[in-house]
């Protein structure tokens, strides 16, 4: 019996990298939905080679010249639905057994969290959903017996070295430690006076990894490791103090866990999402992703640092969010993802980003995030706000 499979922002970055593993192991797959924000072109390739039973467009101005286009396509039958919810009925669907959750931000969370409470495998890409709902998300995952693989290639890495039959969401006793790698992003050496000149374009040239404009920007501002953090610290059960930071530039490392005997278990590979992709569709087996081997000699070397938090004030911003704890993580996102988007549209500078999530943080008082009312409310407070500051900084 082939596996259904939703993807969820399948004309992404790692939506992209999934049905390209997916094309790999045809035999094992049948593609049930694909998603897209707007990029209908995108999206209709992708029928053409997969064949969904459903795609939603959630741009509603985009869906009719879509439908006219798969009119006289080969493949006329595929069910075309749009707006947000539609996401939640393909990621539900009786016949999905596995939910890759690729959307970028929050516009990830109801979907992803639908998808968890009706006990599907679910793939997790999208952090930003994980770190804005926290326990709510996990205990979904816990109440329904989902099961939740982790796809961001640092807690692919981390899972992995975990002890045979770990289940997300459980703290494993005998890991004392996370080391959680980052590769420092484009601006680790760069002279901090330079650093308010950084232009979206400098921000999103990722040295290692090819990824959405969102995670590229929150990797050079390392608000990506600080998302990361939060993430491990809810998908391992981990304290924050925990779990510890380590600049490792040349990627080669994922992360790595340290165990209460000293024994410290890394996970290595090429920087290549479809690594961590193709674990998690055949976890517990493994199979082919189409990435290079690892050519061990030509690394030569690897690198070790502390982060710096004063070059980066978004990860200091991150640990004081989970220290808080409650509300503020959620408040943490949404700032963040509003400060980028000013930053690529050019309304705001790099160094500015920080400056709007810290002051947004400081107009909330931390108060328990125990309801989804509570988290999709306070996230709109923290994008409104944010908005407002923006507009004061750039007067
Ligand atoms: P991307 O920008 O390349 O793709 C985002 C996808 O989300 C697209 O399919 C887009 O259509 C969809 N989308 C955007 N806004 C939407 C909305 N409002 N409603 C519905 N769909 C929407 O991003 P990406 O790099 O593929 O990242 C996706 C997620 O995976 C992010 O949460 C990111 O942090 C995480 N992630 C990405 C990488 C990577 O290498 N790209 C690595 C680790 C984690
Ligand atoms: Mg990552």
């Amino acid at each position: 019996m082939k596996k259904g499979i939703c993807i969820l922002g399948a004309t992404g970055s790692i939506g992209v990298s999934t049905l390209d593993v997916v094309a790999r192991h045809a035999h094992l797959y049948k593609v049930i939905a694909l998603t897209a924000n707007t990029n209908i072109d995108t999206l209709y390739a992708q029928c053409l080679a997969h064949h969904p039973e459903y795609v939603v467009i959630v741009d509603e101005t985009k869906v009719q010249a879509f439908k006219d286009k798969l009119k006289n396509s080969p493949v006329p039958d595929i069910k075309v639905l749009s707006g947000a919810h539609a996401l939640e009925h393909v990621a539900t669907l009786d016949n999905v057994d596995s939910v890759m959750a690729a959307i970028v931000g929050a516009a990830g969370l109801l979907p992803s969290l639908a998808a968890a409470k009706a006990g599907k495998t679910v793939l997790l890409a999208n952090k930003e959903a994980l770190v804005m709902s926290g326990d709510i998300f996990m205990q979904a995952i816990a109440d329904s017996g989902a099961q939740l693989l982790p796809i961001d290639s640092e807690h692919n890495a981390i899972f992995q070295c975990m002890p045979a039959g770990y289940k997300t969401g459980v703290r494993a006793k005998q890991a004392r430690r996370i080391l959680l790698t980052a590769s420092g992003g484009p601006f680790r050496e760069m002279p901090l006076e330079q650093m308010p000149h950084v232009t979206p374009a400098q921000a999103v040239a990722h040295p290692n990894w090819d990824m959405g404009k969102k995670i590229s920007v929150d990797s050079a501002t390392m608000m990506n490791k600080g998302l990361e953090m939060i993430e491990a610290c809810l998908l391992f059960n981990m304290t924050p103090d925990q779990i510890q930071v380590v600049i490792h530039p040349q990627s080669v490392i994922h992360s790595m866990v340290d165990y209460v005997d000293g024994t410290v278990l890394a996970q290595m590979g090429n920087p290549d999402m479809r690594v961590p992709i193709a674990h998690s569709l055949a976890w517990p087996e493994r199979f082919e992703s189409g990435v290079e081997p690892l050519n061990i000699f030509e690394v030569r070397r690897m690198d070790f640092q502390e982060p710096n938090l004063e070059r980066f004030p978004c990860l200091r911003l991150a640990y004081e969010a989970i220290n808080a704890g409650g509300i503020m993580p959620t408040v943490l996102n949404a700032a963040n993802e509003i400060a980028v988007d000013a930053f690529l549209n050019e309304r705001v500078r790099f160094t500015d980003i920080p400056v709007i999530i810290e002051r947004c943080m400081q107009q909330f008082e931390v108060k328990p995030a125990d309801s989804l009312e509570i988290i999709l409310d306070v996230d709109k407070q923290a994008r409104n706000l944010s908005n407002k500051i923006i507009d004061e900084l750039i007067g």
